[in-house]
């Protein structure tokens, strides 16, 4: 494994440990000196565990191979782990607020202990080593995870120094200061629950994020031959994304050309390695915008491939030119040779009276589309292209 990994998960093992002893030694204390704010915090701590062990079991979880039943693999059953943490948290928040309340309303306070005192401060200690601990772990290893969980201590440090003001607010006769920093307490439970929840929603309601979609977006339009994307979506977590891109390319590309792009959108993984698998979806573009009509000497419309000339008109700029029918004399391959012929003047449709199933499909693979028409009159012809 990885030294920079097995480096970061020891400092999440670390922090558990650590928390397991507050959460234990800040309950025993709080019960015994009937203090609403060290129970909180000593809960503080209890969630913290839990919601390093839901990203734990999450990422525990995502290893499992997709399989037969579960083709895009098993990150949902995270969100689920999720869901639920999220919501004991929450629930716990609301335990300590009707604490708190009922604190207030009848007038209760906790009695002085100093051994009280020294957990409160004893966990603004650990805490703060903690988040120290976590920060430099985190910057050296590159993991942003662990920095955001080191500045979550930091929040911790503030929670127990805030149970430390109170008691002494308390002990100079402030009795509701207890009450009132355990409801500050049961707030930040609050927004850790609201957090695990508000992810483990995004994750179930396939949520995409803009910013994300703009990076794939300019990737693949980035892409020689891409002419636009249609559709972004997205599956899964933050850390294990399967990411769908519809995209529309020129009328003109081969399937060799499709292929490349294909291949080059592929490597968005190593660009943004979140990005697991990839599921292009292709459109060939139907905007004809180059079409080539078989004319004769004279400028008539003949509808077959044996005519002089193409005269080649450009729908977009609005100009047209006359070209000279190579291969109207081949014996073999003329609809192959011919296709070609236009493909590489940007044709991307040609207009004939009539034609064979071996042309029709060489211009197919050249990505000309063969519009039928028997109509003498070109301007009429272009019209009738215009409104299909
Ligand atoms: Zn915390």
């Amino acid at each position: 494994m990885d030294s920079d990994i097995s480096e970061a998960i020891k400092a999440g093992k670390v922090s558990i440990v650590a928390n397991v002893i507050l959460t234990i030694v800040k309950g025993i204390a709080g019960i015994a000196a009937n203090s609403t704010a060290l129970i909180a915090d000593s809960l503080h701590s209890m969630v913290d565990i839990l919601s390093s062990a839901a990203v734990w079991i999450g990422i525990k979880i995502a290893e499992t191979p997709p399989d037969k039943e579960h083709p895009y693999g098993h990150f949902k059953a995270e969100s689920l782990a999720e869901l639920a943490v999220g919501i004991a948290i929450i629930f716990t928040a609301i335990l300590i607020m009707y604490d708190a309340v009922n604190e207030l309303i009848s007038g209760r306070s906790p009695e002085f202990e100093i051994y009280a005192l020294a957990a409160a401060v004893f966990s603004a200690v650990v805490n703060e080593a903690l988040a120290r601990y976590k920060i430099s772990v985190g910057v050296r290893t590159k993991s942003s995870s662990l920095i955001a969980e080191g500045k979550h201590s930091r929040t911790d440090v503030i929670a127990s120094v805030a149970v430390v003001l109170g008691f002494l607010l308390v002990y100079i006769g402030y009795w509701w200061a207890d009450a009132v920093v355990a409801m500050g307490i049961a707030v930040l439970i609050l927004e850790i629950g609201g957090e695990i929840l508000k992810n483990a929603i995004d994750v179930l309601m396939d949520r995409l994020d803009p910013e994300f979609a703009f990076k794939v977006t300019s990737y693949v339009e980035g892409i020689r031959g891409v002419e636009s994307v249609n559709f972004v979506g997205v599956r899964g977590t933050w850390r294990h994304k399967i990411v769908e891109v519809h995209f529309t390319v020129s009328p003109g590309s081969s399937a060799e050309d499709i292929e490349a792009i294909i291949k080059r959108i592929e490597d968005i993984k190593k660009e943004i390695p979140e990005i697991k698998e990839i599921i292009p979806v292709v459109r060939v573009s139907k905007k004809i915008s180059k079409v080539a009509i078989p004319v004769d000497e004279n400028g008539n419309y003949t509808g077959d491939l044996n005519a002089p000339f193409f005269e080649i008109r450009d729908l977009k700029k609005g100009t047209k030119m006359k070209i000279v029918n190579e291969y109207r004399e081949a014996e073999r391959r003329k609809g192959y040779l011919i296709a070609e012929m236009l493909k590489n003047v940007g044709v991307d449709c040609i207009v004939l009276s009539k034609v064979g199933e071996g042309a029709k499909s060489h211009f197919k693979n050249a990505g000309i589309t063969v519009k039928l028409s028997e109509e003498k009159d070109i301007e009429k012809i272009i019209k009738s292209l215009d409104l299909s």
